[in-house]
């Protein structure tokens, strides 16, 4: 079977509707589906899944396609990984030659996630190994964990040794780079060759939302084998372009199924306490990763979850959180509650008691309000400072950090909520409240922004470099300013900026539906040469990975290098006539129009040389290549101001700092069929 007939048979066993029902909950809307969109800040259903087409579509940011779109897109993989994916789940095996389209160069995440899946096989192959693993086994056996939640959870041993991983990485010839990045191994400081970092511990895959190790948690053995005073406790593997610690949820890819189902998440503090809870039966459960919850762990679960509960056991600790989850759900859609388990048992404990299940869910029933739970502590702190000026002063304090928090900015209806809570604990009216919040969050806002300089003939796109670049002379001038020219301007505005501002930010531009001069080249050098897709860029990168569906500036341009794209790709010939016969047959005259166009651009310059276009393709992929940095750089430096993590912001800067040298994005695709196989 060649690989067009393998993808047709996996498309035609993948129901879209189910599939993206797995991360969305998606609702009945005439024939169609909707649900909120997953690649936006999605407040209303704008993303619609038809069952007769199999197709999927976002009114709001343009994302669509079919389920290989939605796969590549929604857990970032690549084409072959995500028919190998999709092949999976529909039963329908895959070979790896199917997978070799080409052989084409790995990504950095690709090769990551090698090295990750690599090391959790042995692991786990050292957790069975007779006389290695005895010692853990006997933990584990006393912890009581069960062979099934083994299993799922992948757990492993790293040996009790310096090399073990090392040795065995090195008889087999793998790449050690990918292992040092992954923090699996370490190059000795004197000597020359390798150590492993995790040693004589219980090892925890961390998984991505497939399953796939992303990261490890290793938990000491507490044998007293290694001074653990002088070792953490726990050691999780560092960050990395493939595991950003504060936006994953332990064991979210075994939950994710009754989370969906219960619309509810409750997140409790560790890996062992995960594992506990799925072997009783309880299986909406994750853990954050050492950290508060963040907005990031709430973006993930939104599409799950309605509601999360934190289950808390210390008060301090339980005081903090509180914090940041009225921060997240101030700043978002989902409801936090907080849970303290009785007698402040942990889960484990709980649940092996004969009625546990029972008190569990009357705990998770019981659990309060983020808010309410701030408030109390608000109210204890009244009867300590239990003066007129000392309320005075609490109140507006409070007032402010909401405020400062995004209040203003919640649904009328939230906000609402909150006001009378307010209103009630402060005894003043609903009215005045509101009208503190919102003097308060003048008081907070940024100076109004300088004037925008006036364009000058050598920067003509000016700070507005990112939108509509239509009729923008600087495209076919070969000095046309470099994106590090702009990204100073920008900067400088960025430093006033308030952490409520740095997060509105955050949600993504809906952009104008005309298509960019760079948009409308790109689209019409490829009508007149399709084979220029195939091109090295000047970065290095082919031009079919640096730029696929989604990089556009806007829904249309999107929607149209879809089409475009998925001709290409499957070997066909790209016709003029018969692509605007398709645009025009699914209704969409408007895109026929604007493909219409953008030959037309191509036409008018009159280039008579195969090498003149091929320059004017390079200039555009160069010129969204840049905007697309500008963007990405953007929302990096966004994350960094909106989030008080020091830890995350000082990453983010780090990213940002590292930019010019990073591939043009993250996620590339490679390996892309053309109808070759
Ligand atoms: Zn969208």
């Amino acid at each position: 079977m060649d690989r067009d007939d393998l993808k047709r048979q996996v498309q035609e066993a993948t129901d879209i509707i189910q599939l993206i029902g797995e991360q969305v909950t998606l609702r009945p809307k005439g024939k169609e589906f909707a649900g909120l969109c997953p690649f936006h800040e999605d407040r209303n259903p704008s993303m619609f899944v038809s069952p007769q087409k199999q197709i999927y579509k976002c009114f709001v940011c343009g994302a669509g396609g079919d389920v290989f779109s939605f796969a590549m897109n929604y857990h970032k993989l690549s084409f072959p990984e995500a028919l190998k994916v999709l092949g999976e789940r529909a039963g329908i095996e895959v070979h790896d030659s199917h997978q070799q389209g080409e052989p084409g160069q790995p990504t950095v995440r690709q090769k990551l996630s090698e090295a990750n899946k690599c090391a959790c096989t042995f692991f786990q192959r050292q957790y069975q190994h007779e006389q290695a693993g005895a010692k853990v086994r006997d933990y584990v056996a006393k912890r009581g964990i069960n062979t099934q939640m083994l299993e799922e959870f992948q757990i492993g041993y790293a040996p009790d040794s310096w090399d073990g991983l090392a040795t065995y990485l090195q008889k087999r010839n793998m790449p050690i780079e990918d292992y040092i990045e992954a923090g699996l191994v370490s190059p000795r400081k004197t000597g020359g060759g390798l150590f492993d970092r995790m040693r004589h511990r219980l090892i925890f895959p961390i998984c991505d939302a497939l399953g796939r190790p992303i990261a490890f948690g290793g938990r000491i053995l507490p044998d007293g084998t290694i001074d653990d005073k002088n070792e953490a406790k726990y050691l999780n593997s560092p960050e990395t372009p493939l595991f950003n610690k504060s936006a994953t949820l332990y064991g979210l890819h075994l939950a994710k199924q009754t989370i969906l189902q219960t619309r509810t998440a409750v997140i409790v503090e560790g890996y062992t306490d995960v594992v506990a809870c799925h072997q009783h039966g309880v299986r909406n459960v994750v853990a954050t990763l050492g950290t508060a919850l963040t907005k990031e762990h709430a973006h993930a679960l939104r599409h799950f979850a309605e509601k999360v509960v934190l289950i808390f056991d210390a008060d301090d600790a339980g005081q903090k959180a509180a914090d940041r989850a009225v921060e997240v759900f101030i700043g978002g859609t989902l409801d936090v509650t907080i849970a303290v388990l009785p007698n402040r048992m942990d889960p484990d404990e709980l649940l092996a008691l004969p009625d546990g299940r029972q008190q569990w869910d009357g705990a998770i029933k019981d659990s309060r309000d983020a808010l309410d739970y701030q408030f109390d502590r608000m109210k204890d702190q009244f009867t300590d400072n239990d003066t007129v000026a000392g309320r005075q002063r609490l109140t507006e304090e409070y007032l402010r950090k909401l405020a400062v928090q995004g209040l203003e900015k919640m649904s009328p209806i939230r906000r609402g909520l909150v006001y009378e809570r307010l209103a009630h604990l402060v005894h003043l009216d609903e009215k005045t409240i509101g009208q503190m919040v919102s003097r308060l969050a003048q008081s907070n806002r940024p100076a109004p922004p300088k004037p925008k300089p006036q364009p000058t003939p050598q920067h003509p796109g000016g700070p507005e470099y990112l939108d509509v670049m239509d009729g923008d002379p600087a495209l076919m001038d070969p000095d046309m300013p470099h994106p590090s020219d702009l990204a100073g301007s920008t900067s400088g505005q960025d430093a006033t900026m308030q952490p409520s501002q740095a997060a509105s930010g955050m949600i993504p531009k809906v952009r104008s539906r005309a298509l960019s001069l760079a948009e409308r080249q790109l689209l019409g050098c490829l009508l007149h040469r399709p084979e220029l897709f195939s091109i090295t860029l000047g970065n290095g990168h082919a031009f079919e990975e640096a730029i696929i569906p989604g990089d556009m500036t806007s829904d249309s341009a999107n929607a149209l290098y879809h089409v475009v794209y998925e001709r290409i790709t499957a070997g066909d010939k790209l016709r003029l006539s018969s692509l605007l016969m398709e645009l025009m047959e699914t209704g969409r005259q408007d895109l026929a129009n604007l493909l219409t166009q953008a030959d037309a651009d191509i036409e008018k310059l009159g280039l008579t040389e195969a090498e003149q276009l091929e320059a004017v393709f390079r200039q555009a992929a160069a010129k969204l290549l840049e905007t697309r940095q500008m963007d990405e750089k953007q929302e990096t430096r966004n994350m960094a101001l909106s989030t008080d993590s020091a830890e995350l912001q000082e990453n983010l800067l780090r990213q940002l700092q590292e930019h010019h040298r990073a591939n043009p994005s993250p996620v590339r695709i490679a390996g892309i069929s053309r109808g070759k196989s």
